[in-house]
């Protein structure tokens, strides 16, 4: 029998329930149970696909092709488990679901409504995924704040299932805020208490208070008074701190005594935890005293949301390399405008050009590439990244001025970058793009062969455009080599530029399989060939 975990937010969103529920996951995993996690998440797109990460974070895309939202990301690298598109459920989905089947005539002669309609459709995907995942325990996150209208739903549901369930199989962890206002130096746990209100008002009461608090762990004092007022148990209330690597909130958790307290609660037998691994893989995080600086070269480079997969793989690559790592966002649109400034460049000791999208900051993203070309500056080009630079060698170095990409430049008279026959005609927006892990060969003897140490690889996609076959000649000639393809030798994979130092590009994501005890090659190879670069050290062979 599946148990279940709900964890809910208090007080401010964004205050990393998302890492609490990761947390809680690892402490499960490490005393031997199996577990998957679900997000849901209240609102009515049916993914976050045609969602703007600028204001709604990154995109995270699964096996399956599923476009969701990024906590679903770190579910994956914390728990190392693959998820898929039934693990994000969304309003969306679930009107899209409930309104589909009464047009089906499937609720013939009653009245379609939020309780029990939708409620039971949350319900239903809750126990899909607990029966086919065969977990131990599912963890189910709601997003958003409790007291939102639109999560209403979701926490009906939770609140079923506890009664439905058999007492003990249920667990409720609510994450909230505990300020410290600098005039009193005092932890204030009102706004604790007013959430939790909140739940009750909807008939939930929390088993467990994770209260984050940026000051240190809360003081005896505050948590005996969230306690008393919360009607949790003293030894059930936690302070989620800031940690220095992601990595290590697991182990303070658990340090305060969390990942026994939740088993306890579950009635889970052979709760002897073994942190080995985990600790030894933080230590590596924490060790390093040398650093690289990378700069990531894109379009939405003020917010670090946007691109939250392809720092951590960065990160994971640099504690595999040893080093730590500096990653400094450069808008390219500035380059744009005024092209030497490119020149910021030089103080950097490798580049990154993630995937994007649309003709803003396209040039400067090519005066980018145009620079770590000549300069011989360690380049790692993702999805647009890799597009961009078969547009910058067909300019510079084939000489193909009008070389360009027809999502910039739908007549160019040299697209190099062109849509494939079934990317034409595609009228909608959600879902559409090539999605999701597909088959590469990797060819032998090349940089990319060395990373991956294999001829069949698996990553994950979300674009539309490809290099255009009619010009894969051309671009060989001038010196590109194409070292992987899709098995129907249709579509290049990856492209490498062997006369320079390190300077590859992927037409897939491979931040997305990154974990942190297994980094992304691609991301390993960027980071140690700027490592050794910066230290002087002959072109690495991996
Ligand atoms: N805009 C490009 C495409 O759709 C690249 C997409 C990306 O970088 N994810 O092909």
């Amino acid at each position: 029998m599946t148990k279940c975990i709900f964890i809910t937010g208090g007080v401010l969103s964004g205050i990393g329930k998302g890492l609490v529920t990761c947390s809680v996951g690892k402490m499960l995993q490490v005393r031997g149970f199996k577990v998957t996690a679900i997000k849901c998440d209240p609102y009515l797109n049916v993914d976050a696909g045609t969602m703007n990460p600028y204001i709604h974070g990154e995109v995270f895309v699964l096996d399956d092709g599923y476009e969701a939202d990024m906590d679903l990301g770190a579910y994956e690298r914390f728990l190392g488990v693959e998820l898929s598109g039934l693990n994000n459920v969304t309003s969306g989905q679930l009107y899209q679901q409930v309104i589909r089947r009464e047009r089906e005539g499937g609720y013939l002669g009653r009245c379609v409504q939020i309780i029990p309609h939708i409620t039971d459709e949350v319900k239903r995907r809750i126990r899909l995924v607990a029966e086919k995942s065969r977990a131990d325990v599912v963890l189910v996150e709601c997003g958003g704040t409790v007291g939102d209208i639109e999560s209403l739903p979701f926490l009906e549901a939770f609140r079923q299932m506890r009664q439905e369930e058999k007492r003990g199989d249920t667990l409720l962890i609510h994450v909230t805020l505990v300020p410290v206002l600098d005039a009193v130096g005092e932890p204030k746990t009102k706004p604790t208490q007013h959430s939790v209100k909140e739940l009750r008002a909807i008939g939930l009461q929390p088993d467990i208070i994770a209260a984050r608090c940026e000051e240190g762990e809360l003081p005896v004092s505050a948590k005996q008074k969230i306690a008393l007022y919360c009607s949790v148990e003293e030894r059930a209330v936690f302070t989620s701190v800031d940690v220095g690597t992601l990595y290590e909130l697991p182990l303070v958790l658990e340090g305060q005594g969390m990942g026994d307290v939740v088993s306890e609660y579950l009635g889970l037998d052979k709760p002897k935890a073994d942190w080995s691994h985990w600790k030894a893989m933080v230590a590596r995080y924490k060790e390093p005293k040398d650093s690289v600086r990378i700069a990531m070269c894109g379009k939405y480079a003020e917010l670090r949301d946007c691109y939250v997969s392809v720092n951590e793989a960065l990160r994971h690559a640099a504690a595999a390399s040893g080093c730590k790592i500096n990653i400094e966002w450069i808008e390219t649109e500035d380059f744009e405008k005024h092209p030497e400034e490119v020149k910021v460049l030089k103080d950097f000791d490798g580049v990154i050009v993630p995937g994007g999208f649309g003709k803003r900051g396209a040039l400067g993203k090519i005066r980018t590439i145009e620079y770590c070309r000549v300069n011989d500056k360690p380049l790692l080009g993702i999805c647009y990244g890799l597009q961009l630079s078969v547009v910058e060698i067909s300019r510079d170095v084939i000489g193909l001025e009008d070389a360009d990409s027809t999502e910039c430049e739908p007549h160019t008279p040299n697209p190099v970058i062109d849509l494939l026959p079934e990317q034409r005609g595609v009228n909608e927006m959600g879902g559409t793009m090539r999605l999701g892990s597909h088959p590469v060969h990797v060819k032998p003897g090349t940089l990319a062969y060395s990373l991956y140490g294999s001829e069949m690889i698996n990553e994950r996609h979300r674009h539309r455009w490809e290099v255009n076959p009619e010009y894969w000649d051309r671009l060989e000639k001038a010196g590109i080599v194409f070292s992987a393809w899709s098995p129907d030798g249709r579509r290049k994979e990856m492209i490498e530029y062997p006369d320079n130092y390190f300077f590859l590009g992927t037409q897939f994501h491979p931040e997305f399989k990154s974990r942190p005890w297994a980094p992304s090659p691609p991301y390993y190879g960027l980071v140690k060939a700027s490592y050794d670069k910066k230290r002087g050290l002959p072109k690495p062979e991996f």
